[in-house]
């Protein structure tokens, strides 16, 4: 009799199968990647998604509360006594007619699914709570990630609130925004600057947790992703079970829409969702290996099996070229993302398709999306300006319900924010003419007065 859950490979000519609490996260046959998988026969399930609102009537209990483990009978790795949550996941999915305008839909038609409201300010933290409560099952004392900031704020953050684990925390030297730095440091994480950037990283911390047997929370480890499906369910309660036509979702490693896209699978696999959304993954142009591959060079999932050698070709491209990933868009700054293959099986079943946006629309979109009530970080936007591009190429229709994720908050990276807005010349040449950003298209410019009552008077009925 097998377990009731263990991780599998994903290469279907392996699908090497291995304990739930094995925590070398890669195949050790065929090295592909991993994922957590359930006898789902022998399991509780819901007879149908309307059965997870029952649990609204009992928010007291810490795992109904959590936007998480509400939905804990579709990720049922943890026994309830491991599970650490720190009420992640109360999020909201909301109507954005103005965003709509601008992307080209109709009224009614765009949501936003903020994840800046998550406790540490991104959607990190629907993965952390599921790698943190895995990481206490097999009993770690020291966990570790490579970060473009966020990964990192979200680790130092459950660390702290739980005092069970020490946080180790690398990221790229001069490559993080002050917002999320200043929440590795404030959370009291082990902070180690490596002179690189993130894929040098990530390549450093997997070497490392491998030696000192270090727990490692990327989104490498497909405990991550379990956690990160539950974004998928709760856009779905909101839309009262409903699917939507697109989810649209920026891309840095991947590990999103892998999850995005193992969420829909299995719901439609146990009878519980009819139809799937189509995903699209919005790449920053300074970092689109995964545009790339798919849409100009077509490497597809292939039944599993896709083209190895045009991969390392690619990579060995960007080796060649000295190649490094460039963006304002922080949290998608990443050419090798690790969850390509998961990525590739996502779009496979999804219909999926993957647009770059530049800085400029990047930016651009997120001004749009902060003066319509919701604030969110640069590499968020992407959502948003893919969202626009493939409006523009008719590939989404005006009267198609679409959801684009806002992955991380506002406040996360103000100097980006500041540079659109202020008006000073110094700041955006420094922080965007550099990137290829000519203009501030929706800048609100802060207006300059001198400390005269009758100035300020004349100038707030000039421009309000
Ligand atoms: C991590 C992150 C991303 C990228 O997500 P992946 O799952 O790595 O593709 C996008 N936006 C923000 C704000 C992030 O923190
Ligand atoms: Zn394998």
């Amino acid at each position: 009799m097998t377990d009731l859950v263990f991780q599998r490979c994903i290469n279907p000519d392996c699908r090497a199968t291995t304990s739930v609490e094995d925590t070398t996260f890669r195949c050790g046959i065929c090295g592909s990647l991993r994922d957590v998988a359930y006898d789902w026969d022998r399991l509780p399930l819901p007879r149908s998604l309307r059965d997870f609102e029952a649990k609204w009537s009992q928010r007291t209990d810490p795992l109904c509360f959590s936007g998480v483990w509400r939905f804990r009978e579709l990720l049922p790795f943890a026994p309830s006594e491991m599970i650490l949550t720190i009420g992640e996941g109360q999020t909201i999915l909301q109507r954005a007619d103005a965003v709509a305008a601008f992307v080209g839909l109709k009224a009614g038609q765009l949501f936003l699914q903020y994840e800046g409201m998550n406790p540490s300010g991104s959607f990190k933290d629907n993965g952390m709570t599921a790698a943190f409560s895995h990481a206490r099952m097999v009993g770690a004392r020291r966990a570790a990630c490579a970060s473009t900031g966020n990964t990192s704020a979200s680790l130092a953050v459950f660390c702290s609130a739980t005092n069970l684990m020490k946080a180790i925390i690398f990221i790229g030297s001069g490559k993080i925004s002050y917002g999320k730095l200043a929440q590795g440091l404030d959370h009291g994480a082990l902070t180690v600057q490596l002179a690189g950037d993130f894929d040098d990283a990530m390549q450093r911390v997997q070497q490392v947790a491998k030696q000192l047997g270090i727990y490692l929370v990327n989104s490498i480890n497909p405990f991550r992703l379990e956690g990160q499906k539950t974004v998928m369910y709760r856009v779905l309660e909101a839309l009262r079970w409903e699917p939507p036509d697109w989810i649209v979702v920026p891309g840095g490693n991947l590990g999103n829409v892998s999850a995005f896209g193992k969420a829909f699978l299995e719901l439609a696999d146990l009878g519980l969702l009819k139809k799937l959304p189509r995903l699209a993954v919005i790449n920053a142009a300074g970092a689109n290996t995964f545009y790339q591959l798919y849409e100009q060079f077509g490497l597809r999932w292939n039944e599993g099996r896709p083209d190895q050698t045009l991969i390392s070709r690619y990579y060995g491209g960007l080796d060649a070229e000295g190649m490094r990933a460039s963006t304002i868009a922080s949290a998608i700054e990443i050419n090798r993302p690790v969850n390509l293959t998961k990525a590739l099986r996502a779009l496979d079943r999804c219909g999926g398709v993957v647009r770059e946006a530049s800085d400029q629309e990047i930016l651009d979109a997120k001004a749009k999306v902060g003066a319509g009530g919701l604030g969110c970080e640069p590499a968020s936007a992407a959502s948003v300006a893919g969202a626009k591009k493939l409006r523009q190429e008719g590939i989404i229709a005006a009267d198609e319900r679409v959801v684009c994720i806002l992955t991380g908050h506002q406040l996360k990276d103000p100097t980006a924010t500041v540079a659109y807005h202020s008006g000073d010349a110094k700041t955006f040449e420094d922080v965007l003419a550099s990137r290829g950003v000519r203009r501030a298209n929706f800048a609100n410019r802060p207006i300059q007065v001198s400390n005269d009552l009758e100035q300020i008077i004349q100038a707030i009925e000039v421009y309000s």
